[in-house]
């Protein structure tokens, strides 16, 4: 059955529009089950009606034509009560009725099962026979896998049709939306400029050319490159391998003549394809041929073909690579954006970041909302292979992509960018003075740092010092370890930009989500794993070097500060502070004079909340990592779209935890930073001023809006605000109420816009 299902499932991904998908699920279907009918029924969000969509066995004339509302007939019925219904007679149920169109009288028993995608009831899929009978429990059990499978597939298939303009009904489609999380707040309009990992050809995106002679000229080049690469390793390898094994490159090399792949993919570019699409289509075709078969060593083949496609790819995009222009008003997409791909944008020409996975707390997320760039992560029915050069509108306010935008709809973004754009401008005053709340309470606003661009951003914006600078960031960025002399002068750019003012170093947080391609670690559960320090206590060569440079950079300034991340226990606080006192030593004995810096604990798991009391003693201060310490704590991770809206650091869990540690904090006499993203939204960052936060670090886009909320407000309006909220038990009310409250008090220019 798994087999069945899965053939069923790649061919119907490749099929090439929603209605030659439709058309594949119900021919296999019927042939897997064996039934004479089998139909699928979609719902047409608009009209709220089903239609038939494709049938085999139901007269074909039907499809498209007969339709009945959401509550109509047994199909309504199957939607309603979203779960399967099985009848050996469907014609005496009370809900049936006779569309005389589709000649389905003939037919006696019925099993239909609900499509069901991310909670929305998209259609049903059908199938009847006409013997009277009840389907059994395993038929029962196919139809409900397949239809979870195909669930998603349908929703790509509409949503890639619904880019261009059409629905599967063939109606103008207008302001097609694709939700996924917000990335980095801010709006923006553009064309989008789609970004292929190197050689991936599932990653490639269609593009139609006009000078078709070029491409083919492209595509005949790079099959010559490969088929050279082909004689020149056939001949390296003759003395090792065998001559049946040689004979390998000669089924690549004949795939390669025109009359076999070379032909089918000229004849897709001479149809106004671009190499690389052309390519992408008839591989993927060949492959999900060759992977249908029964015969193993065919089907084995379908790597070959694979391995070939993506050779030539390598061809075409090394040609391809300078000719990339990037359009004024650039939003670059990707499968997974990385902070690299941000770097191969001109600075002037970004304007949007839209990524199919990872959420807001990723790091490329993190890195777009220190740059100011609106950013949306974790699209993930977004079908952006085929979007290049769309236009589409970014709300990294509510993490929603748009294509297709109406007059209406661009003239709204268009106003919210002005009001935004105004707010900033409205905001650079603030710079000078200093964040005091109306009762003369002072809440000092850090920024988060990483890259030296964040540094100018920083200081433009007031910062009164650096609380997190995450020096994984140089590192992520390298194809090697960065020297201890290279580190040292990294870390004496920061120090030297923000003297006086504090600037928290972070020892290596790697592991989790971020990762070095000459340190790679694979695990199963990296967020469960080796990460953060973890790693560098296993590794104190590591440790001591980068703290050996954190402190030589520091000569002379004395604005150095110490942080460790991911402390589970008081064993690993003792081991690194030990390492610490080792490199000062150390530096000290090399002749150079630096005092030893203040040193801090992050609490970003459960377990440091619980000991922040013992935690707190050993150190001179403790710093929150709301977005970790948000994910452990709900057990949601921060990077999965599926699961994102369930990722909420206003939860009433995380506020306790954060009393907690304010108390912990407090008791001890010693100061209690904020530095995950929670600090720099303005509503929270309210109630972490009341719960006795000493200092806020956030990124520097938002610190202008922070700034200008908490000093609109007084320390006792917003420990009557904590109050308020902090008896309530779910985090959207927390929210709402928080909302509702600073809207009652005018306070409403820097929440979130709403849509
Ligand atoms: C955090 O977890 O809140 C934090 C500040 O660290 P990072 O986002 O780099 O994991
Ligand atoms: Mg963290």
């Amino acid at each position: 059955m798994l087999n069945t299902l899965r053939r069923i499932v790649q061919e119907v991904n490749s099929a090439k529009d929603l209605i030659t998908a439709l058309d594949i699920i119900v021919q296999r279907v019927r042939e897997a089950m064996g039934t004479e009918v089998c139909s699928v029924y979609l719902l047409d969000p608009g009209s709220s009606r089903y239609v038939l969509m494709a049938t085999q066995g139901l007269n074909k004339d039907a499809v498209g034509v007969v339709s009945m509302a959401n509550n109509e007939g047994l199909i309504g019925y199957v939607g309603a009560r979203e779960e399967p219904v099985n009848l050996e007679d469907a014609a005496a149920h009370p809900k049936f009725r006779y569309f005389a169109e589709t000649g389905e009288e003939r037919f006696a028993s019925f099993l239909g099962v609900p499509i069901i995608h991310h909670r929305r009831v998209m259609g049903v899929l059908v199938v009847q026979q006409k013997e009277r009978r009840q389907f059994d429990e395993s038929e029962e059990s196919f139809l409900v896998t397949m239809s979870a499978q195909l669930a998603g597939v349908i929703a790509h298939a509409e949503a890639t049709g619904s880019i261009h303009g059409l629905g599967w009904a063939g109606e103008a489609i207008q302001d097609t939306r694709f939700d996924a999380v917000p990335g980095a707040p801010g709006v923006a309009i553009g064309q989008a400029v789609v970004i292929l990992p190197p050689a991936d050809l599932k990653a490639v995106p269609d593009k139609h050319v006009k000078d078709i002679e070029a491409e083919v000229l492209r595509f005949r080049s790079a099959i010559e490159a490969v088929r050279q690469d082909m004689h020149d390793m056939s001949a390296k390898l003759s003395t090792q391998l065998r001559p049946e094994e040689l004979a390998l490159f000669d089924v690549y090399l004949m795939m390669l003549d025109d009359a076999a792949l070379g032909n089918e993919v000229l004849a897709v570019i001479r149809g106004g394809q671009w190499a690389q699409g052309a390519l992408r289509e008839v591989v993927n075709a060949h492959i999900n041929r060759f992977e249908m078969m029964d015969d193993p060593y065919l089907r084995e083949r379908a790597s070959d073909v694979k391995d070939l496609g993506r050779r030539i790819l390598a061809y075409l995009q090394e040609a391809n690579k300078e000719e990339r222009v990037f359009p004024d008003q650039t939003i670059l997409v990707s499968e997974e954006l990385s902070p690299v791909m941000l770097g191969e944008v001109p600075k002037e020409k970004l304007v949007g970041l839209v990524s199919v996975l990872g959420s807001g707390s990723s790091h490329v997320a993190i890195l777009a909302r220190a740059m100011g760039i609106p950013t949306v992560m974790g699209a993930v029915d977004l079908p952006y292979t085929r979007m290049d050069g769309l236009e589409l509108i970014v709300d990294g306010n509510h993490g929603e992509v748009y294509s297709n935008p109406s007059p209406e709809l661009r003239r709204h973004y268009l106003e919210i960018v002005r009001e935004e754009l105004e707010l900033v401008q409205g905001l650079e005053k603030l710079r000078d003075v200093r964040c005091v709340t109306t009762d003369g309470h002072r809440m000092p606003l850090f920024v988060n740092t990483g890259l030296l661009a964040d540094v100018a951003r920083s200081l433009d914006r007031g910062a009164e010092g650096v609380g997190l600078y995450r020096t994984e960031v140089p590192f992520m960025i390298q194809d090697r370890f960065p020297s201890e002399k290279e580190q040292q002068a990294t870390y004496r750019e920061q120090l030297e930009a923000f003297h006086p003012l504090p600037v928290t170093m972070r020892s290596l947080d790697i592991g989790g989500d971020k990762a070095l391609t000459y340190f790679p670690i694979r695990e199963d559960n990296p967020f469960l794993g080796w990460r953060g320090i973890r790693v560098t206590l296993d590794h104190p060569e590591i440790f001591l070097v980068q703290t050996r440079a954190m402190l030589k950079a520091s000569k002379g300034l004395n604005n150095l500060r110490i942080m460790l991340p991911m402390i589970s226990s008081v064993y690993e606080v003792e081991e690194a502070l030990h390492l610490i006192h080792r490199a000062h030593s150390e530096v000290c004995d090399e002749g150079m004079e630096v005092p030893m810096p203040p040193v801090g604990v992050m609490i970003e798991v459960p377990a440091a909340v619980y000991q922040a009391r013992e935690l707190v003693q050993m150190v001179d201060f403790l710093s929150v990592g709301t977005n970790d310490l948000t994910q452990y704590l709900l057990a949601v991770d921060r990077n999965n779209p599926r699961v994102a809206d369930l990722y909420h650091s206003l939860h009433p869990a995380v506020l306790q935890a954060l009393i907690k540690i304010a108390t912990a904090c407090r008791e001890a006499g010693k100061p209690m930073s904020v530095c995950g993203e929670m600090a720099g939204d303005p509503a929270s960052a309210v109630l972490l001023m009341a719960m006795g936060c000493d200092v806020l670090s956030m990124n520097a886009t938002n610190l202008p809006k922070v700034k200008w909320l908490l000093r609109q407000i007084s320390l006792s309006d917003a420990k009557a605000l904590l109050d308020e909220v902090i008896g309530l038990d779910n985090p959207h009310l927390v929210q709402s109420t928080l909302h509702l409250a600073l809207r009652n008090m005018g306070l409403e220019k820097v929440l979130r816009q709403g849509r």
